[in-house]
């Protein structure tokens, strides 16, 4: 049985050591989140951040707007946060409805207030998987990376990020033509995908460290990752669950974020 990255404990322990820093701020961080219409999966991501940074003494104000916003409505609520002194963060949650160009809205959040990525900040979910890999002392550098999945969220900016650590980094795709080939050369194989049980027992091979980002909801309601977790946890070193891995260190990065932007904004 592999080892298992606890990232349900590490989002307490960091929820820790959030809490205690905003206690000794006078002005407390804030964070807003813009909700455009009603994906059920954005209600209790959302829902999460709000319990997290209510945890920690963070403000979290939650915008709500229906499906049919408008661009230009969203973008002047987006510019009003901007200049707003008392928000230090602004997350859009994605996905947005098909009429708005995401990366165009992502781009007109001020830098310094835009921690979900961007310019100052790491993705909070590619924050979220460097901080468990260091927490449990997993090397980067000089080690073979395989990222399944190229999203603007979390495949390109983790692949990047691995990058820059020294890795030796493959991505994978759809368009992919020997999936197995690649994944079972990984020393760390993250999956990015968002398709229950994708990685089987026979993509992964003895030794490797398996982070699986995937979250997919199956027909009797609950939450599975990308990743076989049953059989895989048979043959690899290290993996993560679903729920309990990436998952909780994605919010506790978010905030992690948070706090960065507000001293940034001092
Ligand atoms: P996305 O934008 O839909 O991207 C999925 C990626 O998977 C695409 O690059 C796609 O390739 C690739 N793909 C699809 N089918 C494939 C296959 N059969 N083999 C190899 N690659 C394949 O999704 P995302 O936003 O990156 O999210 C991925 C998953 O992570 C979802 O389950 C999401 O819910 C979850 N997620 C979790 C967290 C967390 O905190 N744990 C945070 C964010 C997202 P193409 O580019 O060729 O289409």
């Amino acid at each position: 049985m592999s080892k298992i990255l606890d990232g349900k404990k590490l989002n307490t322990e960091i929820s820790l050591d959030l809490e205690r820093k905003i206690k000794k701020l006078k002005v407390k961080p804030r964070l807003a989140i813009i909700q455009i219409g009603s994906v059920a999966e954005s209600t209790v991501y959302i829902k999460r951040k709000i319990a997290f940074g209510e945890k920690i003494g963070a403000k979290v104000e939650h915008i709500k707007l229906p499906s049919k916003t408008k661009k230009s409505e969203l973008s002047s609520i987006i510019s009003k946060l901007n200049s707003d002194k008392s928000v230090h963060g602004i997350i859009v949650q994605l996905p947005l409805p098909k009429h708005i160009n995401p990366n165009e809205i992502l781009n007109s959040i001020d830098e310094k207030k835009r921690v979900d990525g961007g310019k100052y900040f790491l993705p909070a979910t590619t924050l979220g998987i460097l901080t468990l890999l260091e927490r449990y002392k997993i090397n980067i550098s000089g080690k073979k990376v395989v990222v399944i999945g190229r999203s603007e969220l979390v495949g390109k900016p983790t692949a990047l990020a691995m990058i820059n650590r020294g890795a030796t980094v493959t991505v994978c795709h759809s368009q992919t033509k020997d999936l197995k080939k690649e994944t079972k050369q990984a020393d760390i194989l993250v999956v990015a995908v968002g398709k229950a049980r994708l990685i089987t027992k026979n993509h992964v091979s003895r030794n490797q460290v398996v982070i699986d980002v995937g979250i997919n909801a199956t027909a009797d309601g609950k939450l599975v990752g990308d990743v076989d977790f049953k059989n895989v946890s048979k043959i690899v070193r290290v993996i993560t669950p679903v729920p309990g891995g990436v998952g909780p260190m994605t919010v506790a990065s978010l905030f992690e974020n948070l706090l960065e932007a507000y001293y940034l904004q001092l």
